[in-house]
């Protein structure tokens, strides 16, 4: 091949997480170290696009050659309105983390989140067939995750919400997916049954704030993992608050974020990274 020839002289392609805000995003990174160690030519920026300037913003985005979109908080439910089509788990979530310009020139709209969350809870060994699982949230993440997990046969799910209607709702949309011997519940954080839990999510934004929902005491056991979406390098509020209530295990959600990242990597370039060093490298 002559230099002319090069797929190096064309521009690369261009990715991005869209956030608001989105100047924590550890994503640029994590896509940027796949892109290297799989010969990608790509780039992939932060783009801090407030609701109101959403659609438009996202439009000339794909309008003037951008590949793929990642979305997180506050957008995932008004990408998956956005795209022209959705996976058939982006349906199910009614929430879109990953947006992809298909050949055809339509934006599919798909969710990563649960097959990073349960990609981690693998790495975690976590066994998720009877377990009763408490998850705080009812947000865009819990809508992702929601289905994965059902799919693994825990023996109940609880959904937890400041506003216990949302979390109703949930599970009134998720009904269908629940496994036959599954008790699938919602409500307020006060109404969640005695623990403690095998397994408890925390899928709310509080932590973006520093705090933590304020759960009954006995949620806690020395044989529960507790998990936080949130994620930092060391621990989270959550995972603090959780250990000092009596949590036997604690993980956050760095895991998960490359996991979620990987699979979006494999949609956009049909490659999946190896995600065990780049989580090494995080962590240092
Ligand atoms: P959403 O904005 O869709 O939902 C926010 C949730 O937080 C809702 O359940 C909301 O409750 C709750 N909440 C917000 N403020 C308060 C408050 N003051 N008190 C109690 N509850 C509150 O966010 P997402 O679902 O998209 O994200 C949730 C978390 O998960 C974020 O921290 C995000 O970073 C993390 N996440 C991590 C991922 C990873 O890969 N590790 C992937 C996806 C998400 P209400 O309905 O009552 O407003």
């Amino acid at each position: 091949m002559n230099a002319a020839d090069s797929p190096r002289l064309s521009p690369p392609d261009r990715y991005g997480v869209v956030g608001h805000p989105i100047a924590h995003s550890k994503s640029p990174f994590i896509h940027a170290q796949f892109a290297a160690a799989t010969g990608q030519h790509m780039v992939y920026e932060r783009y801090d696009i407030a609701p109101e300037d959403f659609v438009l913003r996202l439009r000339e985005f794909f309008d003037q050659g951008g590949c793929g979109l990642n979305v997180t908080l506050p957008h995932k439910e008004a990408a998956a309105r956005f795209a022209d089509r959705l996976t058939p788990r982006a349906r199910l979530a009614g929430a879109v983390n990953t947006l992809r310009r298909c050949s055809d020139g339509a934006i599919e709209g798909d969710n990563t989140d649960g097959a990073g969350l349960l990609a981690d809870l693998q790495r975690l060994q976590v066994q998720l067939t009877g377990a009763s699982v408490v998850i705080l949230g009812a947000g865009g993440a819990t809508r992702g995750i929601l289905a994965p997990l059902l799919q693994q046969h825990p023996a109940s799910v609880y959904i937890a919400n400041r506003s216990a209607q949302r979390a109703l709702q949930l599970v009134q949309d998720f009904a269908a997916e629940a496994p036959v011997h599954c008790r699938l519940r919602g409500g307020g954080f006060e109404q969640i049954p005695a623990g403690p839990a095998d397994l408890v999510l925390h899928a709310t934004s509080l932590g973006l704030e520093g705090k933590v929902p304020a759960v009954p005491s006995n949620l806690f056991g020395s044989a529960t993992l507790a998990y936080d979406l949130g994620y930092g390098i060391t621990d989270t509020p959550f995972t603090l608050a959780a250990r000092a209530q009596g949590a036997g295990r604690v993980a956050q959600g760095l895991g998960m974020l490359i996991e979620q990242a990987a699979e979006a990597f494999w949609i956009w370039r049909g490659i999946r990274p190896d995600t065990t060093s780049i989580r090494h490298e995080l962590q240092a």
